[in-house]
């Protein structure tokens, strides 16, 4: 499984259309500060299905919308879409190219789309669960991350692990149908 691109719009530093794409080896995003380098990865985050938003550097979720400038008006709504080569099936689905998509409006109206079709949240995060890459994965890593990893108790750290091993979606099954 690889990234193959990003695309973004109307997400926090991003009013217009950009396309991100990645290469095969290391993609490294350098500019001044400010410039919108760590909302890249909050764009990530966001269309894995991130719902903390501290953990997006917002205080509620309409603040990723991009929100204008002098020179521009604010827009209606962020979409992001991560266009994911699954050639290798690390996700368990047929296809070759997998694209998720977030858009959220300003009126709180919220979708996800798997290749353009509608899905639920939960379908989203049974997708991406045990690949590391997942709303809870461990692919992101952010400043602060290895501190609170190594500080964390015992049964936090624990889902780490359990991620890495690929036994989430074990543990997330019996937690859900003992929830029905
Ligand atoms: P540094 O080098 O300091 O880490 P950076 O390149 O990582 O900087 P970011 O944190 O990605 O910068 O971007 C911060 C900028 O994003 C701020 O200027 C902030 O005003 C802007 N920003 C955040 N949310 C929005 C939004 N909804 N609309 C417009 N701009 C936004
Ligand atoms: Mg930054």
């Amino acid at each position: 499984m690889r990234i193959r691109s990003l695309e973004i719009q109307g997400f926090k530093t991003f009013p217009d259309k950009t396309v991100l794409q990645l290469q095969n080896g290391i993609t490294a995003v350098v500019g001044p500060n400010g410039s919108g380098k760590s909302n890249l990865s909050d764009a990530v985050r966001w269309v894995l299905g991130e719902q903390n938003v501290r953990t997006l550097r917002c205080t509620k979720m309409e603040d990723v919308i991009f929100n204008g400038t002098p020179q521009r008006k604010a827009q209606g709504y962020a979409e992001v879409t991560l266009n994911i080569d699954n050639t290798d099936r690390a996700l368990a689905f047929d296809k070759d190219e997998v694209a998720v998509t977030r858009r959220y409006y300003r009126s709180g109206e919220s979708e996800y789309l798997l290749n353009h079709v509608a899905m639920r949240l939960k379908d989203i995060n049974e997708l991406f669960m045990d690949t590391g890459l997942g709303r809870d994965g461990y692919s992101i890593i952010g400043q602060g991350k290895i501190d609170a990893i190594v500080s964390a108790k015992s049964e936090d750290r624990r889902e780490i692990f359990e991620e890495a091993a690929g036994i989430s979606r074990c543990r997330y099954r019996k937690e859900d149908s003992e929830r029905q």
